[in-house]
């Protein structure tokens, strides 16, 4: 059993060396559990929080544990009546080729129905996290500006899409003109801005003449700079992640929060965070309004599948950089 341990906590950016492969031998599953062989491992920001030893809404990894994650596996060993060998399902079971489960947590995962990775990606927690952060707290109008960053990754892309079929318009910022295209020309979105642009400021507001409705939060940092003069009164920011600070980058020293503090009031803005799984009595309509959307061809996904589990620590650190293009995912074995 391949397994990627937590070796120490980064200070600053990660580092190869807060991670450690280990080899240990296969488990055996003991009456009401099962072997399961992880087939998929998905890559995702919130995996940043986790390395630190700070109070967050989950528990930090534990030095020396095994990389949290959530993982597509092939039940090949069950000693529990509800899974026979051969069953796919969607896991928690982290940085590893082997795990055991007691069915805690387990779904069940139908190969015809959708590709098995997309469990992890646009059907999965990305994908349902666009679909209740901007449908529950942004609630686009027709012909309103939503605006979103990371937006050639599973959460943007989709918020993106889910705001156009709303009637909205979708303006995406991304790094780099070949992410900017995608979401532009594949997905549909009305204007794409590149972030690392030296006018980058001056192009979002020219993509925005009437302003920002909502503002979906996935970055932070001089992104939000550019976006907060655009906010019309009655906006709405769902914040949904701030990765531009998960690896302690943020230098610039500003203070943001008397300026923040006079709009909110001044233009009646609505700021909310939200953890995804707040929302989880969605998740039937999530599945089956999502489920029509990728057959009608009205949202597309990308997936950046890199091969071998011994990749992930360096997926991960290009993650945090934008080095990924589409929804990261580990292929770990067939
Ligand atoms: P992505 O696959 O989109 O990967 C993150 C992307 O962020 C990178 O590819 C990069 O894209 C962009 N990025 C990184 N640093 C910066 C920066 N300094 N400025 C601007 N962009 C940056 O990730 P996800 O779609 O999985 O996640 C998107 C966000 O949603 C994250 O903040 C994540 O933490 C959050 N999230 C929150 C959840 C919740 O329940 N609240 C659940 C799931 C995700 P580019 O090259 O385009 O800049």
């Amino acid at each position: 059993n391949t397994r990627i341990v937590l070796a120490s906590r980064p200070e600053g950016r990660v580092k190869p060396g807060n991670f450690r492969i280990e080899e240990a031998a296969i488990p055996t599953p003991r009456d009401g559990e099962v072997l399961l062989k992880i087939l998929y491992l998905s890559l995702d920001p919130y995996m940043r929080g986790r390395m630190d030893d700070a109070k967050s809404y989950a528990a930090p990894v534990a030095i020396d544990a095994v990389m949290e994650g959530g993982t597509v596996a092939e039940v090949i060993e069950s000693r529990h009546p509800g899974y026979k060998n051969g069953d796919f399902v969607l896991s928690h079971s982290g940085w590893q080729s082997y795990a055991i489960s007691d069915g805690g947590g387990l779904r069940k995962l139908d190969p015809e129905v959708a590709p098995l990775s997309t469990a992890v990606g646009i059907l999965g927690m990305p994908g349902f996290t666009a679909y209740t952060g901007l449908l529950t707290i942004g609630q686009p109008k027709p012909g309103e500006t939503v605006v979103v960053a990371a937006a050639s990754g599973p959460v943007g892309s989709t918020v993106g899409q889910i705001a156009r079929l709303k009637g909205a318009r979708a303006i995406g910022i991304a790094g780099g003109p070949e992410k900017c295209a995608f979401i532009r020309d594949e997905l549909g979105f009305d204007a794409a801005i590149d972030h690392h642009s030296p006018d980058f400021s001056e192009q979002l507001k020219l993509a925005c003449p009437d302003g920002i409705d909502v503002y979906f939060e996935n970055v932070g940092g001089a992104v939000w700079d550019a976006v907060f003069p655009l906010l019309n009164t009655f906006a709405r920011i769902p914040v949904c992640g701030l990765i531009a600070q998960y690896d302690g980058l943020d230098t610039s020293g500003k203070d943001r929060l008397p300026h923040l503090m006079r709009d909110v009031l001044k233009k009646s803005l609505l700021i909310r965070g939200f953890i995804q799984r707040e929302f989880v009595d969605q998740r039937p309509a999530f599945t089956e309004d999502m489920g029509k959307w990728l057959q009608s061809g009205e949202v597309k996904y990308r997936e950046d599948i890199v091969e071998g589990l011994a990749n992930a620590p360096e997926a991960f650190m290009g993650l945090l950089q934008g080095h990924n293009f589409g929804k990261l995912v580990i292929h770990v074995t067939d």
